[in-house]
């Protein structure tokens, strides 16, 4: 019978089909829920007092001070969220959380002045079929170079990756580039990736290749997807993945039942626990 096909895919899910079947069809296909980190909540944090400064903060007036502010609007916001209710963060974790915070936004100031970025939009959200799929992602922040030319930039809160694997991390803003292009007909002259914790800058000039390829493996790993869906088989793979997957107790690599899958281990697990929640469940 074959298990559903998902009707969207956004650009990072793309990726992590590539990077384990298994957790792509616990995430997307199955839609088990995956437990927000501390990370990731301080992630949205930042971007949202980021996209309020561009947004809310008129062009001359986005000084450190009104970041700040911005970043005290945001805070307030995440009060109700759930995603920050989950975390149960004890007064001194929630000092450092804001601490953490602040500061990664201090040291966007070192990457560029705000005041001269022309933008165009923040959380744009954009759809286009790519390839057979309807590809669905939100771009930070879009914007005009001084040639009135397109730059997308995404904000990452997380650490740059090695030299090495430059290429890789900029595959996933590429989309955004090749998005751009399908929804507003125009390719950007550069996307780029603003490492907040570094700080650093990593920048590409999208081509009519660089595009032509992204369409291209975007089409194969849909038709793989598609395949898998067919035949349900998405198989583990194994590796540095594993140390963040909030699945590893329902995956055959580490000894769990897939069947079992309904109550993801927090992502903190240590082998043991998931090796003990998977033992106990069964
Ligand atoms: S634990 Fe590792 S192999 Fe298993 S689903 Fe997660 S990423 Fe894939």
């Amino acid at each position: 019978m074959g298990l559903p096909v998902p009707a969207t895919l956004s650009p990072s899910k793309v990726s992590s089909f590539k990077d384990c079947g298994l957790a792509f069809r616990f995430s997307v296909i199955d839609r088990l829920p995956e437990p927000p980190t501390v990370a990731a909540t301080r992630g949205t944090l930042v971007h949202r007092a980021l996209e309020l400064l561009f947004w809310e903060v008129p062009e001359g007036e986005r000084s450190r001070a009104a970041a700040r502010a911005q970043l005290d609007r945001a805070w307030e916001e995440l009060q109700s969220s759930p995603e920050l209710v989950h975390l149960g963060l004890t007064p001194e974790e929630t000092e450092a959380f804001r601490s953490e915070a602040e500061q990664l936004l201090g040291r966007y100031f070192e990457l560029e002045d705000p005041d001269r970025v022309r933008v165009v939009g923040v959380e744009l959200m954009m759809e286009a079929e790519v390839g057979g799929v309807t590809l669905r992602g939100i771009i930070d922040r879009l914007e005009l170079d001084e040639d009135g030319e397109l730059v997308v930039t995404d904000y990452k809160t997380g650490r740059a990756p090695p030299m090495t694997h430059e290429q890789a991390r900029l595959g996933g803003v590429q989309f955004y580039a090749l998005l751009c292009e399908q929804v507003l007909g125009r390719r950007p002259a550069r996307i780029q990736l603003l490492y907040l914790s570094e700080p650093t800058a990593i920048v590409a000039i999208p081509s009519e290749q660089s595009i032509r390829a992204l369409r291209q493996r975007t089409a194969a790993v849909w038709a793989a997807v598609v395949r898998a869906c067919e035949a349900e088989d998405f198989r583990p793979r194994p590796g540095r993945l594993c140390d963040w997957c909030a699945f590893r107790s329902y995956c055959p690599a580490w000894g769990g039942d897939p069947s079992l899958a309904g109550q993801p281990a927090p992502a903190d697990a240590t082998v043991a626990e998931v090796t003990a929640l998977a033992l106990d469940t069964g």
